[in-house]
Order: C-alpha cells, then sequence, then structure tokens
C-alpha cells in the first residue's frame, strides 16, 4: 500500500498530487516527454541523486504514468515511455510551465519554448499553438532552444530535438 500524503482530502486535486505531487516527479515525466528515456539521460538531463531517480521511476510506473521496456537482457537495462495516463498530464505541464514564466521569469527571457512541431509556433497556456491555431497534445509538441522571448524560433529549429 502506497504511503498517502492527503488521506483525509477528498479532492482530484489531492488525488492527483498524492501520484505525481513528490519532488521530481513531474520533472522526470517532463524529461521523460522530451525523449530521456534511459536512467542515465534522465539523471544527467535533471542532476538527480540515482536513489531518488530510481525511487521515482519506480512509483511512476506502479502508478501507469510510465511503462518500463527491457532495451538489454544482460545486464538488464530499461527505457521508460509515457502511457496514455502519463501523455495526459502535458496540459498541465504546459500551463505550470506558462505560470512559472509569469511569475519567476528567467531574467533573459526562456531559454527554451514548447513549440508545434508541424509549424513550429509556440504552445499557448491553453495548449493551443499560436501560429496555426490546431490544438494540440504531447505528440505535437516539441522542446526547442528559446535563446530569450523575442528571438524568432529559428525554421530549422521546428522538428528537431534540442541537444
Ligand atoms: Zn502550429
Amino acid at each position: 500500500m502506497l504511503r498517502r500524503d492527503y488521506p483525509g482530502v477528498d479532492s482530484p486535486i489531492a488525488k492527483a498530487l498524492e501520484v505525481i505531487g513528490e519532488r521530481w516527479s513531474l520533472l522526470i515525466v517532463r524529461t521523460v516527454m522530451h525523449g530521456n528515456r534511459r536512467f542515465g539521460e534522465m539523471q544527467e538531463n535533471l542532476g538527480i541523486a540515482r536513489n531518488v531517480l530510481s525511487a521515482r521511476l519506480q512509483r511512476l510506473v506502479d502508478e501507469e504514468i510510465l511503462e518500463r521496456r527491457a532495451y538489454s537482457e544482460n545486464p538488464p537495462r530499461y527505457e521508460y515511455f509515457l502511457t496514455q495516463k502519463g501523455l495526459d498530464l502535458w496540459p498541465a505541464l504546459i500551463a505550470l510551465l506558462h505560470w512559472g514564466e509569469r511569475y519567476s521569469p528567467e531574467p533573459n527571457g526562456p531559454s527554451r519554448l514548447i513549440v508545434h512541431k508541424e509549424c513550429g509556433g509556440e504552445v499557448s497556456e491553453r495548449g493551443i499553438c499560436e501560429r496555426c491555431g490546431k490544438v494540440l497534445t504531447a505528440r505535437d509538441a516539441i522542446q526547442v532552444s528559446g535563446a530569450g522571448r523575442g528571438a524568432k524560433v529559428p525554421a530549422e529549429a521546428a522538428g528537431h530535438a534540442p541537444d
């Protein structure tokens, strides 16, 4: 039985936070969304302690937000993929991103932007492409280098993962 942080609170938000409210959990979901599927990639991307990453990944698998698939048997090595339940966190992440930009902005503008893969338009806080108006999902978007708001997203950046 999993530990419960808010046992007396009957609220969908409390229930969601039971699942994704631990330190690092949402950032791990974000980094997998950006294509970092392997333990070492996530560790490097986040600078997170191995034991913490290991525990959070297990929890996210238990909660069916991530799915673990073996890519090597000897030694055993795994990659992590988002389930539909995990992909459905995308609008929450986009909303948090915009909220963070509004209230804790980076001094030189955002260093990374989330854009529509097809057209390179920025994703609004409602998950809509600001250039073509499409309603987007996690699969339609990609992170690119922002180099400060106001800097135009280079055309060649659309459709390519950042380094
Ligand atoms: Zn678009």
